[in-house]
Parts: structure tokens; sequence; C-alpha cells
């Protein structure tokens, strides 16, 4: 016997979290699936318990008053009196093991002479690196803003599509323009699960998923069967295509398949650690690290939220290049402390879509097969990756689905 539902979203990131909260506001009762025995996906604010409650965010750590759907979630929670201010705090570079100023990597005259290409070129259809390069310099390409872009979406952002790195988006100016929360930005995910209309199950892997009449049969990792009229997934592409591939599954078209399938992931090692804060004495507040030619693309530091006791620190390294011991190695020469400073350690596999130009097509042939059916797909494969660009697709799912 299979447990019956009215709307299964598969996935607790902010997507599918995201598609959840917009059936339940139109009064579908959704229940969410969640593999990991936690909530938020890459929204996860380690806390460290020996730290007293310390935390650091793992993954996204930044969001803008330009994030309208989240900003109108985050009104129906009830949570904007908690929207906490970021100090600010610059980034620096880490190149040939030091740490340099952002201007000191910088080829001015070649960006002058170079900036206004940038206002005249149009980004469709080109890659990060054929958009920015002659609009910024090849210098400044190579030296500075490649590395920063690379930082931005933690792999490399050479061949990643212009158009969906940075999207112009309407700001809100009545609210903070970027922000956090207390305990931070975990605090969404986990309201989102705990509002009425939504029931969170964790530690739940969906296995296999079968056409059932109009509807859905979900076969589970530990042999439950559930069954649903409507099923959105909000898992990353690699595991959407191998769900919905199946021949019996609900889009056996090898073309949509392949479309999900030929989107690339990067696997990013994240350490993360709290460092108390005397142990640090010698380094100057900041935002993080970009780093050139190095093992990790990016240090993002907790610096823009002071703690009396702790600092924090998430270092993004590239996968297999350095063992567990070399990588903390390396955080503490970059941080200039000595291992048995570290207070709290935590290592945080994340994974993002390596997306690439004429991506819009593999989003129009899975939207034309979805198109009339009972089956919704979101996530940071379809607009781009930024907590917006999810929201937004989950949105536009959600309207397509229930309206
Ligand atoms: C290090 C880092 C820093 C970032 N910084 C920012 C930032 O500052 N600002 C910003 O806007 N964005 C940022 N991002 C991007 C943003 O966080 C992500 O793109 C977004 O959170 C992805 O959400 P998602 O729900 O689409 O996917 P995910 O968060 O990956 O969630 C997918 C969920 O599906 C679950 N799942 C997978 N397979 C199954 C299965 N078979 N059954 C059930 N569940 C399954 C997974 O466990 C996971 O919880 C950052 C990302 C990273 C990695």
């Amino acid at each position: 016997m299979s447990e019956a539902f009215e709307h299964i979203v598969v996935g607790g990131g902010i997507s599918g979290l995201g598609l959840a909260h917009g059936a339940a506001r139109r009064g579908i009762q959704t229940l969410v699936l969640e593999a990991a025995e936690r909530v938020g996906g890459c929204i996860n604010s380690q806390s460290f318990p020996a730290c007293g409650g310390y935390w650091v965010e793992a993954g996204t750590h930044t969001c803008y008053n330009s994030y309208g759907h989240l900003l109108d979630i985050l009104g129906d929670l009830g949570l904007m009196e908690r929207l906490t201010p970021k100090a600010k705090v610059s980034f620096a570079l880490w190149r040939h093991g030091q740490r340099q100023t952002i201007f000191s990597a910088l080829h001015l005259g070649e960006l002058l002479l170079s900036l206004p290409r940038l206002f005249t070129a149009k980004k469709t259809g080109l890659s990060v690196r054929d958009y920015y390069a002659p609009g910024l310099g090849a210098a400044n390409y190579r030296d500075l803003f490649g590395p920063a872009f690379s930082a931005v979406i933690c792999q490399e952002a050479d061949d990643f599509p212009a158009e969906l790195l940075f999207r112009r988006k309407p700001r809100r100016k009545e609210v903070l323009r970027s922000f956090t929360l207390p305990q931070g930005l975990s605090e969404i995910p986990l309201a989102l699960a705990r509002q009425p209309g939504v029931t969170l199950r964790t530690g739940q892997s969906l296995r296999e998923i079968r056409r059932d009449g109009e509807g859905f049969r979900l076969l589970m990792a530990d042999g439950q069967e559930l069954s649903c009229a409507t099923l959105s997934l909000a898992t990353p592409p690699d595991v959407a295509a191998r769900l919905l591939g199946a021949p019996a599954g609900p889009l056996p078209d090898q073309a949509v398949v392949g479309a999900m399938a030929g989107i690339g992931m990067r696997e990013i090692e994240s350490l993360v650690l709290a460092v108390s804060t005397q142990a640090l004495g010698h380094l100057p507040p900041s935002a993080g690290l970009i780093a050139v030619d190095e093992a990790f693309n990016a240090m993002v530091s907790r610096d823009y939220l002071a703690d009396g006791a702790y600092r924090g620190f998430s270092f993004h390294f590239r996968p297999g290049v350095l063992t567990p011991e070399d990588q903390e190695q390396r955080s503490c020469a970059a941080l200039g402390i000595a291992p048995a400073a570290i207070a709290g350690l935590a290592r945080v596999h994340n994974r993002l879509p390596a997306l690439r130009v004429g991506h819009g097509e593999r989003v129009a042939c899975i939207d034309a097969a979805l198109a009339g059916t009972r089956l919704g797909i979101t996530g940071n494969w379809f607009q781009g990756v930024s907590v917006e660009d999810c929201l937004t697709r989950s949105h536009q799912e959600c309207e397509r689905l229930f309206a």
C-alpha cells in the first residue's frame, strides 16, 4: 500500500521549499522529501556547539534587496524583522601564498581603454571570458576579474554563460541592501519547512519514479512507496535525469533526459572553520579571499557579523586537489594561524551546476516536455545559481502547476 499525497516535492533545498511554499499558500498540502538529515541544501549555517553555537555559512552567505521572490517569502513567514545588516568589509586577493589588495592586481590603463566595449557588447550567447575579457582587458581578466567571478560561483567561470552570472533585478530600496539573519541564513529553510501546509521528511532518498495513471508513484530507497497527483523535482540535474529517464518513468523522452544529463556538476569541498578571535589579532576583518591559481576558489569570512569570541571562515576547495589534512594546512597558512588555534571544524560537500553557453536551449527542451503535465522541475539549473534565480524558477513552476 502506498501513502497518497496531493503534492510531493523531492529535494529540500531553497528551490524545493520555495515551490512547497507557493503550493501551500494556494491551499495545496505538500510533502517535502529530503535525502539529507537536514533541510536547506546549499543554505547551510554550520553551528559549532563547542563554540557556544557560533555559526559560519558553509554555502550561501549573502542575500540582497534585489531578491524579490525571497523578500515576498520572508514577508509571508514574518521574517522581515529578523533581517540583519552585514558590516561593510572588503575582499582581498590570495596570490603566490600572500594576501594582496584588490587594487594591486588592477591594470588601470587597460581597464579605461577596454571599458567602452563592455557597455556596447551583448552578453547573449557569450561565455564569461568572451564577454568580460575584451570589456575589462585581458590582463585584468586574468589577474583579477576571472578569479573574482570564479569565487562568486565557486568554480572556473570562463565558460559559464555571461548572461547567467549576474542579472539585473529591481531593488527594494526600503530593505537592507544585503542581509543575513541572527542565526544565519538557515533560518529561512527551517521556517519554510515548518509552515502550515508543508510537511517535511528528512533522510528520505527517492530511488525511482513510475507513472501511475494521471499521477506518480515514488519508490524510496528504504522500500516505502508514496503516490501523488502532482510531483515536483528540486534535485540537481544529474539526479533528476536519473529519476526521470527510467523506462517506466514519467519522461522517458531521451532528448529531454539528455538535456538534463548534459549539465555538468561541480563538486566543492568546503572546509568551515571557527577560530578564537584572540588567535587572529594580526588579521584585519575582511569579507574573504579571492584566490588566484590556488587549490581553493574562494574563502568567505563571517567578519560581516562580529562575535566577541570567534571568527569564522569557509574555504571552498576544488575537488581532489588536496588531501583533507593539506586543506587544513593551506587554510591555516592563509589565516596565519597554527592548526591548534582551530576551535571548530566542519567539512561540507557542496555541488553546483556548471552551466554553459546555449543553456537556454536545454531549458526550452525541458519546458516543452513538461507543458501540460503534472510534473514540475525546479532548481539552480534553470535561470542561474543564485537563491533568487532558484526562487524565480520555483515561482514559475508553481504558477504553471497550480494557478
Ligand atoms: C559555497 C556556495 C556559496 C554560495 N553563495 C551564494 C550566495 O551568497 N548568494 C546566493 O544567492 N547564492 C549562493 N550560492 C548558490 C545557492 O546557494 C544555490 O544555488 C541554491 O541554494 C541551490 O538550491 P537548490 O534547492 O536548487 O539546490 P540544493 O541546495 O542543492 O538542494 C537540492 C536538495 O535535493 C536533495 N536531494 C538530492 N537528491 C535527492 C533524492 N534522490 N531524494 C531526495 N532529496 C534529494 C539534496 O540533499 C539537497 O538538499 C552559493 C552556493 C554555494 C555552494
